[in-house]
C-alpha cells in the first residue's frame, strides 16, 4: 500500500483530541486508529503490544540482534483548532504555482502562504476548505507505516525497528503515560514536523511566572497614603518588561509572553510564558522578573508573590553530546538529494520529554504545511519522499555502531 492510500485511510477517522475531556484518551476515536494501526502492524509482521487503557501502541519489526534498533513515532490525534469531521481531501494534479480556490471557494493565496509556490508541477491535497487535512500527523503515521511494509517485503539487514504512536500530542500529553519498558531503541525520532527536509533538535526552555499581587482597598474620596492599587502595580511589572514579546520575535530570539491579566484594586494576577533556546538567556530572563518582584516587593511592602516554575527545556542541551542523531537523518537526507532544514522548533515537542527521558528524539518533516487550520495541504511526491528518508536512515542507522540503551 502506498503512504496515499494510508493516509486517506487514516485521515477518514475523526481523531480530534478534546483539551476539556478528562478521559484517557481525551477522545474515543484515537483509540479505533490505534486498533486498525495494530492490525495492520501484524499484518507487517512486527510484535505489538497495545496499551488499551491509555491508547499506545507500540510495535517493533525485528531485525539482526547485532545491529543498531532505530526508533520513530507519531501522534493519533488531530488539533481541535479546526472541524476535523468529514474531511474531505481536495486533489490538485500538476499544480500550476499559482492561487488555489477550494471547493467551499475560500481562497489559499501565495501571497499568504509563499511555500505554495515550491510545489509547482506536484499533486497537491488540500481540504474542502471546511476542516483540517490531518497531515499533522497522519501524513507522518502514513510514512511511517509504509517504511516499515518497505522492510518487512526487501531482503536488507536492519536492526530492530521501534515504533509508538501515542495519543493527545495536540493537548500537551502525548507522553504522559509513554512506557520506555515498551521501547527498546535508544534513539528515535518523531515524524511530526512540516518541510520535507525539516530535522528539529532545539526547541524553547520554557517556565512560567505566576504573580499574585496583594492590593489595599479604600474609599477613592479618602485614599491619600492608605490605597495600595494592585492593579497599578500589575501594570508597572508589565511595562518594566523588555518588548521581547511573541509578535515581535523569531528565530532564536524568545521572548516574555503575558498570558494573563485581571484585576482590582485589591487583587491582580499576572501570568507570564518565559521562553528562550539559550541556557544562560532563559535563566537570565526568569532572573529580571525575580530581581524586577523583589525591587517592587521593597517599594510596597512584600504584596507580591512570585511563583516560577520551568515547564520543559531544549533537547539539544543533550543531543549536542552526541550529534549521531541527527547525523543520520542529514546523511540519509544527502544520500537521496533532499537539503536538511535545520530549524528550531519556537514550542515544545514530544521528543524533548522522550530526550529527557533518555531517549533522543529529533523532530522530522512529513511534507505538511499550514497545520492546524483549513488551509492545511501536502504534496503526494514529498510523502513518498519522507517514506524514502525514513528508508534510508533505517539503513544509515545500519551502516553505524551498535549502541545500547543509556549508552
Ligand atoms: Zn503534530
Amino acid at each position: 500500500m502506498t503512504a496515499l492510500e494510508r493516509f486517506l485511510k487514516y485521515i477518514s477517522i475523526d481523531t480530534v483530541s478534546n483539551s476539556e475531556s478528562e478521559l484517557t484518551p481525551s477522545t474515543n476515536n484515537q483509540r479505533i486508529l490505534a486498533n486498525l494501526l495494530n492490525q495492520e502492524l501484524q499484518e507487517l509482521g512486527l510484535e505489538t503490544y497495545f496499551d488499551e487503557k491509555n491508547c499506545y501502541l507500540y510495535a517493533t519489526l525485528k531485525g539482526d540482534e547485532n545491529l543498531p534498533k532505530i526508533g520513530f513515532i507519531s501522534h493519533l490525534d488531530t488539533s481541535e483548532d479546526a472541524k476535523s469531521d468529514k474531511i474531505t481531501p481536495n486533489f490538485i494534479y500538476d499544480y500550476n504555482g499559482t492561487d488555489i480556490t477550494l471547493p467551499n471557494k475560500t481562497i489559499m493565496s501565495t501571497k499568504e502562504y509563499p511555500d505554495l509556490v515550491k510545489h509547482k508541477g506536484k499533486t497537491l491535497i488540500t481540504t474542502d476548505g471546511n476542516t483540517l487535512l490531518g497531515a499533522d500527523d497522519k501524513a507522518g503515521i502514513a510514512e511511517i507505516m509504509t517504511m516499515l511494509e518497505h522492510f518487512s517485503k526487501a531482503r536488507i539487514r536492519h536492526g530492530d525497528i521501534c515504533v509508538a504512536f501515542t495519543p493527545d500530542e495536540e493537548i500537551g500529553k502525548g507522553m504522559d503515560n509513554f512506557d520506555y519498558s515498551k521501547f527498546s531503541s535508544p534513539i528515535a525520532y518523531t515524524v511530526d514536523g512540516s518541510t520535507l527536509g525539516e530535522i528539529s533538535y532545539e526547541n524553547f526552555n520554557a517556565a512560567t511566572a505566576k504573580i499574585e499581587i496583594e492590593g489595599k482597598s479604600c474609599h477613592c474620596g479618602s485614599a491619600k497614603n492608605i490605597m495600595i492599587n494592585a492593579s497599578l502595580i500589575a501594570n508597572a511589572i508589565v511595562s518594566a518588561l523588555p518588548n521581547e514579546i511573541p509578535a515581535n520575535t523569531e528565530g532564536y530570539e524568545g521572548f516574555y509572553h503575558l498570558e494573563k491579566i485581571q484585576g482590582t484594586v485589591s487583587s491582580a494576577y499576572l501570568e507570564f510564558l518565559i521562553r528562550d533556546f539559550d541556557k544562560e538567556h532563559f535563566e537570565s530572563r526568569k532572573r529580571f522578573i525575580e530581581d524586577l518582584i523583589s525591587r517592587l516587593n521593597e517599594k510596597y511592602d512584600n504584596r507580591i508573590k512570585l511563583t516560577l516554575t520551568d515547564s520543559y527545556y531544549n533537547m539539544r542541551n543533550i543531543i549536542e553530546q552526541d550529534m549521531t542523531v541527527v547525523d543520520i537523518a542529514t546523511s540519509a537526507m544527502n544520500s537521496l538529494e533532499i537539503e536538511p532544514i535545520i530549524i528550531p522548533i519556537r514550542g515544545g515537542t514530544d521528543g524533548a520529554d522522550a530526550t529527557y527521558n533518555g531517549l533522543p528524539c529529533p523532530n522530522i518533516g512529513t511534507g505538511g504545511h499550514n497545520f492546524h487550520g483549513t488551509h492545511e495541504y501536502i504534496a503526494v511526491e514529498d510523502m513518498e519522499k519522507v517514506t524514502g528518508i525514513l528508508i534510508e536512515m533505517v539503513k544509515e542507522n545500519t551502516s553505524r555502531k551498535v549502541l545500547t540503551k543509556g549508552e
